[in-house]
């Protein structure tokens, strides 16, 4: 009887928790050998280990080209200054070309069991930043790949605009400094924060998160030891630039 007790109880556990899974931060470029940072290789490799989500970074062009790329520079090129034409001859460490988002997107649609996670980075102005999230949506829309994507950013203007410009698009926040409440007022779907706010700055907000019906996800946890810790706590996902050790965990 007890037996069956505990069994009931793992089960409504595992039922309230989820399993936590693994997003790969930039892709996994962190493979043997290593990759490029956000390039369509790190895309591949985290296709290849089967990994939940793969996450990458998305800037404009001056003309308004949607690129995959971290930093507002690539080789001290400012992209938001820079004309795609002028700046398609870039290139990443690993030799690659800078992506455009499009052929990124069409890299991921060819494993769909492979979520796509779109970060837009905030650029100078919110005008901007509509215009980027039209052309997200459109591209991603055209492209039939809605339920293969997700999208975060720290930008507030670009997590509001997202949810006005199409309201069944799932959209997490970055920065970490609004609460659970506030987030779930503001009508976006989830907080995408890192770590620390969760285990040490506010520990209740997972909780809280999940009392809401949040999506929750922790960046970026390198630690074997704080990914246990935030699986304990029930977080849906975690961002990591180590998606191989984790999925053995
Ligand atoms: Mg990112």
């Amino acid at each position: 009887m007890k037996k069956i007790l505990n069994i009931t109880a793992l089960s409504v556990g595992a039922m309230l928790f989820g399993q936590t899974q693994i997003i790969a931060h930039r892709g996994f470029w962190n493979a043997d050998p290593k990759t490029a940072k956000n390039s369509i290789a790190s895309l591949e490799n985290a296709q290849k280990i089967k990994v939940y989500g793969s996450e990458f970074d998305v800037q404009m062009t001056k003309d308004g080209v949607l690129v995959v790329n971290h930093d507002e520079h690539i080789n001290n090129v400012e992209i938001a200054e820079t004309t795609y034409s002028e700046l398609k001859s870039q290139k990443l460490s690993n030799g690659e070309t800078i992506p455009t988002l499009e052929s990124y997107l069409s890299t991921g649609k060819k494993d769909s069991s492979v979520k796509l996670i779109v970060e837009l980075k905030p650029l100078k102005s919110e005008f901007r930043e509509t215009e980027m999230v039209g052309k997200a949506l459109q591209m991603i829309k055209g492209l039939k790949l809605e339920n293969q994507v997700d999208y975060i950013s720290f930008s507030l203007h670009i997590c509001k605009e997202l949810k006005k410009q199409d309201a069944t698009v799932k959209v997490q926040y970055l920065k970490g400094e609004l609460s659970p409440a506030e987030i779930k007022n503001l009508g976006i779907d989830g907080i995408d924060y890192h770590y620390s706010v969760f285990l040490e700055k506010h520990k209740d907000w997972l909780a809280q998160a999940k009392q809401l019906g949040l999506i929750t996800n922790a960046w970026t946890v390198n630690d074997p030891a704080i990914y246990q810790q935030l699986k304990d706590l029930g977080v849906d996902f975690v961002t990591t630039d180590i998606p191989d050790q984790l999925l053995k965990k």
